[in-house]
C-alpha cells in the first residue's frame, strides 16, 4: 500500500529523510479523478527521480465557479490504486483545512502569461493555481514538478512563477495524452453524456485542421474562424477562445519564427474542455 498522507508535517518527514540522503524527490500535483494523463506524469518522474509524490488536492482558490467546485469528480481509492501501479512512494492528499488553515491570507498574484485566455476567462484561477503550486512545492521540498501541456498555460504560468520566486524546483512539462479518438484526457470528460462525448473529439479535430491549413500558408484568422464554425455545427454550445498565440507569453503572435500554439476552451454538454497544440 501506498502511504497516504493528510499533513505538511508528515510529507515534510518524508520528503525530508529522502532529501537528507541526497535522493532526488519528484512531485506530480493533481486533483485526483486520475486517468493515463495524470499517470504520464506520475512515470515519467518514476523514471527521472528516485522518490515521486503525488498530490490529490481539489484546490478550491482555483475554482471561479462554486457549481464547478461541487461537482468535480473525486475518486481517491481508485486513484490510489493507480498510483499503485506506477508505483509512487507516497501520496499527499491533505483536507482543506491543512492547506488553509484559518487565518490564512496570502496569495500569489501573476500578470502577464497568467492574464489572458483562461485568465481572462476564469478570473482569479491562475492565482489560485500559482498559490497552491507554490505551497505544493514548500510543503514537499521537492526538486521537481510534473506538468502536462493539456494546460499548457498552467505549464507556461508555473515556469514564469518558479523563475520570479527563485524557488529551486525544476518544472517539466509532458505531452498531452489523448483518447484513441484525440480527445485529450480530462477528469472532467466523465461528466459528458455519451452523445457528448462522441462529439468532443472534434475540438481536437478542428483545431488540428486550423494548424495544419495555418502551416500551409492560410490566414490565421480564417483559419480560425473555420475552426469554430465546424465546431458550432457540431453542437459545441459556446467557442470561448480558439486562439493562434506566442507559445511562450501567450500574446498574440503573427511572428511564424517563434514557437506559436493554438489554444482553446469551448463548451459542450454543459461541460467546458480544454486543448492546445503547437502550430
Ligand atoms: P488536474 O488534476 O486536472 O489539475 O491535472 C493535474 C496535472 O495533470 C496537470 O499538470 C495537468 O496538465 C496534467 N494533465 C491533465 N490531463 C492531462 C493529459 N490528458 N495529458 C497530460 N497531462 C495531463
Amino acid at each position: 500500500m501506498i502511504p497516504i498522507l493528510r499533513t505538511v508535517a508528515e510529507l515534510r518527514a518524508l520528503s525530508g529523510g529522502w532529501k537528507a540522503r541526497n535522493e532526488v524527490v519528484g512531485v506530480v500535483p493533481t486533483m485526483g479523478a486520475l486517468h493515463d494523463g495524470h499517470l504520464s506524469l506520475a512515470r515519467r518522474a518514476r523514471a527521472e527521480c528516485d522518490r515521486v509524490i503525488t498530490t490529490i488536492f481539489v484546490n478550491p482558490k482555483q475554482f471561479n465557479n462554486p457549481e464547478d467546485l461541487k461537482k468535480y469528480p473525486r475518486s481517491e481509492d481508485a486513484d490510489a490504486a493507480l498510483l499503485a501501479t506506477v508505483p509512487v512512494d507516497a501520496i499527499f492528499a491533505p483536507p482543506v483545512e491543512e492547506v488553509y488553515p484559518d487565518g490564512f491570507i496570502t496569495t500569489v498574484s501573476m500578470g502577464g502569461v497568467a492574464q489572458p485566455l483562461e485568465g481572462h476567462m476564469r478570473p482569479g484561477h491562475f492565482d489560485g493555481v500559482a498559490t497552491v503550486v507554490t505551497k505544493l512545492f514548500g510543503m514537499s521540498l521537492a526538486d521537481r514538478g510534473y506538468f502536462g501541456h493539456k494546460d499548457w498555460q498552467q505549464l507556461q504560468v508555473v515556469l514564469r512563477l518558479v523563475r520570479d520566486l527563485n524557488i529551486p524546483v525544476q518544472v517539466v512539462g509532458c505531452e498531452t495524452i489523448r483518447e484513441p479518438d484525440g480527445l485529450a484526457m480530462s477528469s472532467r470528460n466523465v461528466r459528458l453524456t455519451a452523445e457528448g462525448r462522441a462529439k468532443a473529439p472534434i475540438l481536437y479535430a478542428a483545431i488540428t485542421r486550423a494548424a495544419e491549413d495555418i502551416r500551409a500558408g492560410h490566414a490565421d484568422r480564417m483559419a480560425i474562424r473555420e475552426a469554430a464554425e465546424t465546431m458550432r455545427k457540431a453542437g459545441f454550445e459556446r467557442v470561448e477562445y480558439i486562439e493562434l498565440r506566442d507559445a511562450e507569453t501567450l500574446m498574440p503572435s503573427d511572428d511564424p519564427r517563434r514557437p506559436r500554439r493554438m489554444l482553446a476552451a469551448a463548451w459542450i454538454d454543459g461541460v467546458r474542455l480544454i486543448d492546445n497544440i503547437p502550430v
